[in-house]
């Protein structure tokens, strides 16, 4: 259980994220899906490139969806859509890694 906490914290925060954008009528809906391996490997763990050894900075990539209605825990909003994806990258050498490369 010690371990899931921050796991579990992350998940909470994504949600309220998304929640208080959509209260705002920021109109933009980010659809995030990552697996806890996934979590881990983009906010909790250290990672460095295999190529030149430099510590990766995580960056999001938001691929555009589509306007329309997207509900939150029961709150409708009109949104502009988009799936928000992440990979590790190395600003030395630009080499790009998603999480099923980090660990092998
Ligand atoms: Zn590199």
């Amino acid at each position: 259980m010690g371990e899931l906490l921050p796991i579990l914290i992350l998940v909470a925060i994504i949600i309220i994220a998304g929640l208080l954008l959509a209260r705002f009528g920021n109109s933009r809906h980010y659809e995030i899906e990552l697996t806890f391996k996934q979590l881990m490997d983009y906010y909790l763990k250290k990672h460095y490139c295999k190529s030149c050894n430099n510590r990766l900075k995580r960056i999001a990539k938001d691929e555009y969806k589509g306007e329309g209605w997207s509900s939150i825990m029961n709150t409708s909003t009109h949104a502009k859509k988009y799936k928000r994806t992440y990979e590790m990258h190395c600003s030395n050498c630009g080499r790009s890694y998603q999480s099923e490369q980090l660990n092998q």
